[in-house]
């Protein structure tokens, strides 16, 4: 083939690839919690993906009492028994939460979500949500209620299903760290700016970045404006695109 043939079919195959019939438009739902009278409470949410644990962030909720929603996948809670022991020890603080059997994004038709492959079919999705909540069940966590997929974006179709799973979805108003991928002072600028009804994302699985620094900087910061946390099963999430009603 030449060159120039060679080239049009490669082109022609990726637009293929993108291409509406077969790409869905994803959504990346917001939560938000509803304000309370005199309120200032915020809800932070921590994803365990994959890797380890962010001793660092761990530390700093159990010594400041500050209660979390931890978003857990199959593949985090099978080699991290040591913090899911600190985090049953606090179950005052410590809500553990559905992110999925293998971290693969809720999406049912295939495609690749900041580089990550998707499900790629209801029943992945499936697949994915449900043996999310057999891992915890087998450590002996309460059911879970609510999802997050890997990523935080789904297929409009994923979320009519897993609303029919019985799951709420987790959206989010303040992405904290942006993957975990920010440098400290800007994921603690972020936090910090968190206000009454927010839904703050941020990762506890990656120890050796900065922006874990920043996570627990943040946090001290709401926490010396007065604000208070409060986990998604203690407040009314209200989140966008049918994810919670
Ligand atoms: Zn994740």
């Amino acid at each position: 083939m030449r060159l120039f043939q060679k080239l049009f079919c490669t082109i022609a195959i990726s637009l293929w690839a993108v291409s509406p019939g077969n790409a869905q438009l994803l959504v990346a739902p917001t939560l938000h919690i509803k304000a309370e009278a005199g309120g200032g409470r915020v809800a932070l949410t921590l994803d365990a993906c994959g890797g380890r644990t962010d001793t660092r962030i761990l530390s700093a909720l159990v010594e400041n009492k500050i209660p979390a929603t931890i978003f857990v996948t199959g593949i985090w809670l099978k080699h991290n028994a040591p913090a899911v022991e600190i985090m049953r020890a606090h179950p005052e603080l410590f809500e553990l939460e559905n992110h999925g059997g293998r971290h693969v994004p809720a999406v049912d038709t295939p495609q690749r979500i900041y580089g990550i492959r998707s499900a790629g079919s209801p029943q992945a999705v499936l697949a994915e949500v449900e043996s999310g909540a057999t891992a915890l069940a087998v450590t002996g966590e309460p059911a879970p209620k609510w999802f997050r997929g890997a990523t935080a974006e789904y297929s409009p179709s994923a979320i009519a299903m897993i609303r029919k799973l019985g799951f709420k979805i987790a959206g989010f108003s303040i992405n904290g760290d942006g993957g975990s991928l920010l440098g400290a002072k800007e994921t603690a600028r972020r936090i910090a700016a968190a206000k009454d009804g927010d839904v703050i994302i941020a990762h506890i699985n990656q120890p050796t970045h900065a922006a874990g620094e920043g996570v627990v900087q943040g946090l001290l910061a709401l926490k010396a404006k007065g604000l208070t946390f409060v986990r998604l099963d203690d407040a009314d999430g209200i989140g966008d695109e049918g994810t919670t009603d």
